[in-house]
């Protein structure tokens, strides 16, 4: 029985080795996401941004031709501001985010930053340009403070402190009894999905690039750490074209634009307040999100008076 356990468990050691690369190979390929057919054109040139203004012009797209995803999608962001865009999940919402990446290209209609195609721009000086908090983070197989100076490799190590700090990581870091020389991912420590997603945006207050996505940059933290974050993005957004994917209604009330994606098309837009007067989707899920919180606040009144 001994005899047999041990090659058993040698081959249970072997089989989570090679998961764990092939798991280590899926996430780079992730992270990295960029279908092959995507090439500068022959006479690409490299972005130039002046103020950053982002335009969607009636943007068709679809993964499968028989599934268009985007139908139709117009909008501005005018250079420097910030525009929210709210709605169902499958809607669309993320897709839009990687066509500004122009990880895939568009179907129909164009994308333009100041007046340039994506597709006339070299991609490198548009990754330049751009910057994201994903929904997803994965990480590098690297320490901490690797995985935050990838945002500016020149960055000083003073600044990637500064960086941790602003995105409500650092005291974390700081308990680690290697700090931020502590190696993560699949092969160190497992930080859980706020704490990545702190580190992602600690490496994009760190890029500090003119155009901004956060696709529910904050949907993996408490409320509590979403509002302190909330300070640093608002922070990083400041005179930087932003575009806001939002999970929590409540994080955009102040957006000067939101628009509602629903089975990708803009249904509504407009103001906060200018929604919830017209009583359509963004009044109901508004609704539904406020009877959310509330159950949750009684919830967390009931357990904390035990
Ligand atoms: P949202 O971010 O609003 O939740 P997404 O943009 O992620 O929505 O997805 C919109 C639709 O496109 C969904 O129906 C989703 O299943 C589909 N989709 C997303 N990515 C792919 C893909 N790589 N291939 C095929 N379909 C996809
Ligand atoms: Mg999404």
């Amino acid at each position: 029985l001994l005899q047999l356990s041990i090659p058993l468990n040698f081959i249970g050691f072997l089989y989570r080795e090679i998961r764990q690369g092939l798991t280590d190979l899926e996430a780079m390929f992730d992270l990295l996401a960029e279908p092959a057919e995507i090439t500068d054109a022959p006479d690409a040139a490299p972005l130039a941004v002046k103020g950053g203004t982002l335009r969607f012009e009636d943007v068709h797209f679809h993964y499968d031709a028989d599934r268009p995803i985007l139908k139709g999608i117009s909008f501005e962001v005018p250079a420097g501001e910030t525009v929210a865009i709210v709605g169902p999940s499958g809607a669309g919402k993320s897709t839009i985010s990687r066509l500004l990446f122009r990880f895939y290209d568009v179907t129909g209609g164009r994308v333009t930053i100041d007046g340039q195609d994506l597709r006339s721009v070299t991609q490198h000086s548009l990754r330049q340009a751009t910057g994201m908090v994903p929904q997803d983070t994965v990480l590098f197989n690297d320490t901490i403070a690797y995985n935050i100076r990838y945002g500016r490799p020149t960055a000083s190590d003073e600044e990637v402190r500064e960086a941790a700090r602003m995105a409500q990581i650092a005291d974390f870091i700081e308990t680690l009894p290697e700090g931020f020389d502590t190696e993560v991912g699949e092969r160190g420590l497992k930080l859980s999905g706020g704490e990545k997603q702190r580190v992602a945006i600690a490496r994009t207050i760190l890029k500090a690039p003119p155009i901004l996505i956060l696709d529910e940059a904050t949907s993996a933290l408490d409320t509590h750490t979403e509002r302190e974050i909330q300070t640093a993005l608002d922070q990083v957004s400041r005179n930087r074209t932003t575009v806001v994917i939002a999970h929590r209604l409540s994080t955009v009330v102040n957006a000067e634009t939101i628009l509602v994606l629903e089975k990708g098309e803009i249904v509504e837009r407009g103001r906060h307040q200018e929604l919830l007067a017209a009583g359509g989707l963004y009044a109901s899920m508004w609704a539904r999100q406020q009877e959310a919180t509330e159950a949750e606040e009684r919830l967390r009144a009931v357990t904390e008076a035990d």
